[in-house]
């Protein structure tokens, strides 16, 4: 027998383990956790919750609007309650082409393609339009669906420093090939943007492809919600695709990739995450499509949402808080450990708050945080009185 090296230096190796027992280091591995503060546990929310709700990403306040749940329901009715196969089989429906249509038209792109989630979507992308020997330059705050995809993919991935066009340019300079520059729109931790009108240019002027995550973008950002690509100038570029989630501004559920025709063209023949995946559920397409249409019509709901974002950041600041500017609807504040901010969310809760907390390993610098969804559905009552919560319930220092 070949001696396991690894297992003989693991610090978290139980010297009383049982060696016959499969999942024992499962035991050991939770153990650890314990000692750092960072055991999660599922905890089912009320249909009608008594908390005000600053954690979920429901960012324009859809996910319950009548007209999209009404729409989610006909949906299901109509073409029943799931996509009964994958989208080249029989799981494509007329609800889905209407939504890819009216999402490219939207966001300004020749043609888009849904999937099942945004995480499917990052997977379809980053490994369709990759191949050996392609460059990868990802950003190092970029969402983990992207980095599966780096993984997934058999291209070389290089991490650049956060939000650093000049690292990726230098990157790129070194590489002969083809190469695709990945970001996204709006970090999910700290709720900043990247400078995508300066990555575009980099990726231009080296024949680079750049992919674009606009999960947070999408709704929030741009003319009416339009989305961060929209906002730099980048829609209906030749040279950039862009994901998005349905689950977030939109509130529903599934996710999409939007670019020329082409590339959506070659992920249709080639995206394992789609071709092998189940369609997205129709309730899901119908309460989507029924979401943008809204969006359409009140373009004001994106304005509002970054007007919330801004006013609780600076409402957090006043009152001492390190809240990082929002570009968008994400607010996040730094706690000074896991414990804290765990305790803090808590203490939210206690007050009446919902609120997230992020830690390691979710926070790839190591640094928990609290973070705050800025509702464009919130008032402005209800932001004073999340404020108060959040600052009487702030860790000491
Ligand atoms: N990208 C980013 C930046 C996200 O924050 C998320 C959701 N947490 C996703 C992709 C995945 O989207 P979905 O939840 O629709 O799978």
């Amino acid at each position: 027998m070949p001696q396991d090296q690894d297992q003989e230096q693991d610090p978290d190796r139980d010297p009383g383990r049982d060696d016959r027992d499969p999942f024992g280091w499962i035991d050991e591995e939770a153990a650890a956790r314990r000692r750092a503060g960072l055991v999660r546990t599922l905890r089912p929310r009320p249909a009608a919750s008594p908390l005000l709700d600053l954690a979920s990403n429901d960012y324009l306040g859809l996910a319950r609007h009548p007209a999209v749940t009404a729409a989610a329901a006909d949906a299901a009715r109509l073409w029943g309650a799931g996509a009964t196969g994958s989208r080249l089989v029989t799981g494509s429906t007329g609800l889905h082409a209407e939504l890819e249509a009216e999402l490219a038209d939207f966001c300004g792109f020749e043609a888009a393609l849904v999937l099942s989630s945004g995480y499917a979507a990052n997977l379809a992308a980053v490994t369709a339009l990759t191949a050996r020997g392609t460059l990868i330059v990802s950003d190092a705050a970029n969402h983990a669906s992207l980095i599966d995809g780096c993984r997934l993919s058999r291209a070389v991935t290089a991490v650049v420093p956060h939000a650093d066009p000049g690292a990726a340019a230098k990157v790129l300079d070194g590489h002969e090939g083809r190469a695709v520059v990945l970001t996204d729109a709006v970090f999910s931790v700290d709720g900043d943007a990247a400078p995508l009108d300066r990555l575009a240019a980099v990726c231009r002027e080296r024949g680079a492809a750049l992919i674009v995550d606009d999960a947070h973008g999408l709704g929030v950002l741009g003319e009416g919600g339009r989305g961060a690509p929209y906002a730099a100038g980048l829609a209906g570029s030749p040279d950039t695709a862009v994901t998005v989630t349905l689950s977030k501004s939109l509130g529903s559920q599934g996710g999409a990739v939007l670019g020329p025709a082409r590339v959506i063209e070659h992920l249709v023949n080639t995206a394992r995450a789609f071709i092998f995946d189940t369609g997205l559920a129709p309730a899901a397409a119908g309460g989507a499509l029924a979401a943008l249409r809204l969006l359409r019509r009140e373009p004001e709901r994106a304005a509002r949402a970054r007007a919330v974002a801004a006013s609780l950041h600076e409402r957090l600041t006043a009152a001492g808080l390190a809240s990082v500017r929002p570009d968008a609807a994400v607010v996040s504040v730094r706690a000074p450990s896991p414990e804290a901010a765990l305790r803090w969310a808590a203490d939210c809760r206690a007050g009446g708050l919902a609120v997230g907390c992020f830690r390691p390993p979710s926070v790839p610098d190591g640094v928990s945080r609290l973070r705050l969804t800025a509702r464009a559905d919130l008032t402005d009552d209800q932001i004073e009185r999340a404020v108060a919560v959040i600052v009487a319930a702030a860790p000491a220092g």
